[in-house]
This record gives structure tokens, C-alpha cells and sequence, in this order.
């Protein structure tokens, strides 16, 4: 909820709105309302600019038709940052990023149930002739795509951190009980087979944080972080994997269990390798980026 409140939402209003924009919304965004950032459809995902919500001019308003899917926060939100195309003929030069407030005529089709994150409401949304003030296009028409990109990017540190987060506690969660827990007269964190094993997550987590602040600080020094980023998202959410699982083992029967927290860092980590672009197109990126360097 934070990450797309504050990463996603805010920092589009911040990088690319009108003052008037600005100065509508952040102060709203700010205190009592929550923001959503609706890009996905039902037919697209990884291919996410292939979107068929459509807006039409109409006078001084754009009058939206369509649907968009798995979009967080949406069952709290006021303010939706919605892409919709102007022009299907022009492909992702028709995009178009829309402010739209709930009450312009946003309805929640459907709440998702979720294996993990349920915290978060994930809902599909439905647009009927919403009608929308030519002013609350954000940025320029047609720049959408660009817009969406530029945050996506940026928004995979978030991503990153979230999993290096997960990662962090589902291992803190489990290592004191190796201490308590005895076999065989011995505390199970003293056997090697396991010292094996959380030695190697240590690492594996402490390797996910550093490529993280890494991506977040090269995005703060204003260099191309693009691949970094891609990097973070993509190991730290595999770690979030590796660890979460183990800590569920170490712990035995009572890590299956919903008395404590690990089976719940266990669902949760899942979502790592799916939102803000899947582990497939982080490596896609990663392999892009890296054919240039080395083709020239
Ligand atoms: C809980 C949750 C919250 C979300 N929140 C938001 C939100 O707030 N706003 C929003 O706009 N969207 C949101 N999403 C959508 C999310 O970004 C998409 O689910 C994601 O981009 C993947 O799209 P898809 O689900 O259509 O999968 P698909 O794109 O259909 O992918 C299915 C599989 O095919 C693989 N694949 C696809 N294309 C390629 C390729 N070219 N090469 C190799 N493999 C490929 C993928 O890696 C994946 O394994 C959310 C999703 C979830 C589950």
C-alpha cells in the first residue's frame, strides 16, 4: 500500500504533474486520501502497453471506457492515476495518463483473494463513460508510456526493498526458535547441516540488500540504474523465496502453522517475482541492457 501510495502515485504527480496538479492533489494525497496507479488490463500485463481502455475527447473533458485489473489499493482509493489510450492507431504513442477521482464514476468490479498481501486490496475496476477534466491529464498526451516506464523502473528498487524486508524478518522470525528447539540433546541451530543453511541465507539476504541500496543509489545520483534496479528486484525477490521456505522448514511443524508469522512471509514473498514487471522481463531488461554493452 505504501509502495504504490508513495512510490508509484506521488512520485508521478512529483516528477511529471502541472503545479495545478500538484497543488490539487498532493496535499490530498498527502493526508486523507489513498492513491492508485492503474496500468494493467485483463489482456495486458508483461505487455502492458498493448492496454485497450480507451479515452476520447469530448470538449474540455476525455470520457473513459474500459477496465483495468489487479490494481492495489483500489478499494481505498480516491485518486486513480489511470493509462488509457487516445488513439489505438498510434500503439504506445496513443497512451495517456488521466488523474480520476472516485467520484468521477470509478467502480470496483471485484476484489481479488489473494494467496499473499492480503493486506492489500487488489481489485479489478470498471470505467463507463467517466468523464474527466482535459486538466487532469497528467503530463502530456501520448507521454504515458513514457511516464509509466520511467516509474516502473524506479519503482523495482521499491519492490526490491519490500523482498530484502520480507526476506529479512521471515529469517529473523526463525533463527531464535533454532535456539530454543532441542533433538537428539542438541539445539537444532547447532547442527552443521543447518548452520550450513543459515549462513548461506545470511548471505544471500545481506547480497539482496547491498544490490538494492546500490540500484537506490545510483537512481539518487541521477546515473542510468535501469539494469541495477532490474538486478535488486529480480535477486531479491528470489531470496525472499529461498528464505521465507527455509524458515518454514527450520521451524518444523510449528512453522506450518498460522500461530506465528513465517508461513505468512511464506505467501507474501510470491508477489516479488510478479508485480512491477515479472522475473522473466527483470531478466529480459537485464539481457537487453547487458547485449548493448557488449554489441556496441
Ligand atoms: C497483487 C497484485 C498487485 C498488483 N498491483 C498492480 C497495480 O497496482 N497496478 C497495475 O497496473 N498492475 C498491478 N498488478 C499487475 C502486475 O503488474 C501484473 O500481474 C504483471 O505485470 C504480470 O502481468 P500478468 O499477470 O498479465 O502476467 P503475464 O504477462 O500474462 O505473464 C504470465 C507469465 O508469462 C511470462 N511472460 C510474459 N511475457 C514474457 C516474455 N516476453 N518473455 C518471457 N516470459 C514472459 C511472465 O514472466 C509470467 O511468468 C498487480 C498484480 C498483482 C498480482
Amino acid at each position: 500500500m505504501c509502495d504504490v501510495h508513495n512510490t508509484l502515485v506521488n512520485t508521478v504527480f512529483r516528477s511529471y504533474g502541472s503545479e495545478a496538479l500538484k497543488s490539487k492533489y498532493l496535499p490530498q494525497l498527502s493526508a486523507e486520501k489513498v492513491g492508485s496507479f492503474c496500468l494493467s488490463e485483463a489482456v495486458s500485463g508483461s505487455d502492458a502497453f498493448a492496454l485497450q481502455t480507451r479515452a476520447v475527447r469530448d470538449g474540455d473533458h476525455y470520457v473513459i471506457n474500459g477496465s483495468k485489473m489487479w490494481i492495489t489499493n483500489s478499494g481505498e482509493a480516491d485518486i486513480f492515476l489511470v493509462f488509457a489510450t487516445v488513439d489505438p492507431s498510434k500503439g504506445y504513442k496513443g497512451i495517456t495518463c488521466f488523474v480520476v477521482e472516485k467520484d468521477m464514476g470509478v467502480v470496483i468490479a471485484k476484489k481479488e483473494k489473494k494467496l499473499g498481501i492480503r493486506a492489500s486490496s487488489t481489485c479489478q475496476l470498471s470505467f463507463d463513460d467517466v468523464r474527466v477534466p482535459a486538466e487532469n491529464v497528467l503530463g502530456e498526451v501520448g507521454k504515458g508510456y513514457k511516464i509509466a516506464i520511467e516509474i516502473l523502473n524506479e519503482g523495482r528498487v521499491g519492490i526490491a526493498a519490500q523482498m530484502v524486508g520480507l526476506a529479512q524478518g521471515a529469517f529473523d522470525s526463525a533463527m531464535p526458535y533454532l535456539f530454543e528447539r532441542k533433538q537428539f540433546g542438541t539445539r537444532i541451530g547447532d547442527f552443521q547441516a543447518m548452520q550450513h543453511q543459515y549462513a548461506q541465507i545470511a548471505v544471500e539476504i545481506e547480497a539482496a540488500r547491498l544490490l538494492t541500496y546500490n540500484a537506490a543509489r545510483m537512481k539518487e545520483e541521477g546515473a542510468s540504474f535501469i539494469k541495477q534496479a532490474a538486478m535488486a528486484k529480480l535477486y531479491a525477490s528470489q531470496v525472499a523465496q529461498r528464505a521465507s521456505t527455509k524458515a518454514v522448514e527450520w521451524m518444523g511443524g510449528v512453522g506450518f502453522t498460522r500461530d506465528l508469522p513465517v508461513e505468512k512471509f511464506y505467501r507474501d514473498c510470491m508477489i516479488g517475482a510478479i508485480y512491477e514487471g515479472t522475473s522473466n522481463i527483470q531478466l529480459q531488461t537485464i539481457a537487453k541492457l547487458l547485449t548493448k554493452d557488449y554489441q556496441g
